[in-house]
């Protein structure tokens, strides 16, 4: 069982946010803005290139709830899935980061940016 599946299933604590029947959120333990929560289905897929539109569609009206619940809805936020090696994933289970709390840097992102690709 995957690190996310065990915290779905209460093996593994979190700092929960909200849950409803197929969705989990939680604070994310290594928080890189003010405001971090790792948002997942409850159903394991590795990530967003596996999952389907169904999952989405409920994992969008999920996610807005979140954003009220936090109160970033108004102020804004960042959502972000790493997916696969090149997306930095380490944890294949899939989960969007939602990042707020305050104004947000757009950095480079890529370790070779300054070459031309
Ligand atoms: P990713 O690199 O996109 O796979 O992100 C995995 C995220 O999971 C990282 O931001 C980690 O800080 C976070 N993380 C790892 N273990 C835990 C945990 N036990 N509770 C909450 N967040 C975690």
């Amino acid at each position: 069982m995957c690190l996310f599946c065990n915290i779905i299933a209460g093996t593994i604590p979190c700092n929960k946010v909200l849950e409803d029947e197929n969705f989990l959120a939680f604070h994310d333990i290594y928080p890189k803005a003010p405001i971090h929560i790792l948002i997942i289905p409850k159903i394991h897929v590795d990530c967003f290139q596996n999952t389907t539109p169904e999952t989405m569609i409920g994992l969008t009206k999920f996610t807005q709830e979140v954003a009220k619940k936090v109160g970033v809805d108004v102020t804004g936020y960042r959502l972000i899935t790493n997916n696969g090696d090149d997306g930095g994933q380490e944890i294949y289970h899939l989960h969007f980061h939602m990042l707020g709390g305050g104004k947000l840097r757009w950095d480079t992102l890529h370790e070779d940016s300054h070459k031309s690709l």
